[in-house]
């Protein structure tokens, strides 16, 4: 508990400002129907995350269900092994329930649409994972849950469909458009300005109108918290860079959010693909603090090929026996690059590979 403890605590000492800007970036590019919904967001999360019981109830179930807080594991054969002058950490968000840090903010989320009285849920996927996360504590609370999935990610993620519906979702394919995450976004959008008064719109990534941005940055700002503890146990100081991979956004905020503060850490890596083998990935939209922290230059992005992202998987396999997410694998091949130079590394796996593994055995054919 007392790890957990300092959730949503704490004050904010990176933007947004009121109208959830992030410099130039951010706000609210939504039909002007979603403004009142938007605010009575915004007023239900402020008081949410002031009030004691909503807090001691998401840290317990962070801590008694998802399995807060990860272990942070250093991967010292995979470092021999390739000859890395630094030390590699890695943050396992992976043993996380369900398998990534989505959890966290799902959570966070609909527990905050059941103190809304809102007794129904939808959400968009594209992979699934958003979905699964989604679904799984829609079941938990008891609430109605629907999915909204393109047609195209419904064939190709059937694995996550069937976790869906096991769980007690509803999918509903979207077939217009490209048939993907996009368009079972704007079908989301459309669902809530019908349906407002009675439904929560859980928005899986750090991306989106405000206040989902700042929300789930604050939700999933416990993997730095922790990390920062966890290397001071290990290390007895702060890592020199932190790594991690960028869809929406929502893991690498969460990740590198404690660290932004840090004036001593001038070298925070993150890792950005707009298009990838990984389909958690391909994500039509960065979140806006990312954009504004690329701006101030407190963090650096690059991008990463598959092939470089299947050698990085392959190694971690078999030097470590961590099966990563291929998402993750991405920022642990450019976390393996860094450490010819950083001294102390850490990468945060944001989830497992077991979803992948049809992708990643074609790839490697
Ligand atoms: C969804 C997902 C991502 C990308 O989403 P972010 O919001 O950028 O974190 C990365 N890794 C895994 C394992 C995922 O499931």
């Amino acid at each position: 508990m007392k790890e957990i403890g300092s959730i949503l605590s704490g004050e904010t000492l990176a933007p947004p400002d009121a109208r959830g800007r992030f410099g130039e970036y951010g706000g609210r590019f939504v039909p002007e129907t979603l403004i009142p919904a938007l605010d009575e967001l915004t007023r239900a999360w402020t008081a949410a995350r002031a009030d004691a019981a909503y807090k001691v109830e998401l840290a317990v179930l962070l801590e008694t269900y998802a399995g807060r807080p990860t272990p942070l594991f250093r991967a010292e054969r995979l470092a021999r092994e390739l000859g890395l002058k630094g030390r590699v950490y890695l943050k396992r968000e992976d043993l996380l329930h369900t398998g990534a840090h989505k959890l966290n903010n799902t959570l966070g989320q609909v527990l905050l649409a059941r103190r809304m009285g809102k007794r129904r849920v939808i959400a968009e996927t594209g992979a699934g994972q958003h979905g699964v996360a989604t679904a799984t504590v829609c079941a938990l609370l008891g609430l109605e849950c629907i999915v909204y999935m393109g047609e195209l990610d419904v064939a190709r993620q059937a694995p996550n469909v069937s976790r869906m519906q096991l769980l007690g979702a509803e999918v509903r394919p979207v077939t217009a458009g490209s048939r993907t995450l996009k368009d079972a976004m704007n079908e989301a959008i459309r669902d809530w300005v019908t349906n407002v008064r009675t439904t929560y719109y859980c928005i899986g990534s750090a991306a989106g109108p405000h206040p989902y941005p700042v929300m789930v940055r604050e939700l999933q700002k416990v993997i730095g918290e922790e990390i920062a503890r966890q290397a001071q146990d290990a290390e007895g100081r702060l890592p020199d860079a932190v790594v991690a991979c960028v869809g929406g956004g929502s893991n690498a905020i969460g990740a590198l959010h404690r660290f932004v503060r840090e004036p001593s850490q001038d070298d925070e890596g993150q890792l950005g693909e707009s298009h990838s083998i990984s389909a958690g990935l391909d994500y039509p939209g960065v979140g806006p603090e990312h954009a504004w922290l690329k701006e101030s230059g407190r963090a650096s992005y690059t991008t990463c090929t598959d092939a470089a992202a299947l050698e990085a998987f392959s190694a971690l396999a078999r030097a470590e026996g961590i099966i990563p997410a291929l998402e993750s694998a991405h920022a642990l091949s450019a976390a393996l690059a860094e450490a010819g130079r950083a001294r102390l590394i850490l990468v945060n796996l944001s989830g497992r590979g077991d979803k992948d593994l049809g992708t990643i055995l074609e790839a490697l054919k």
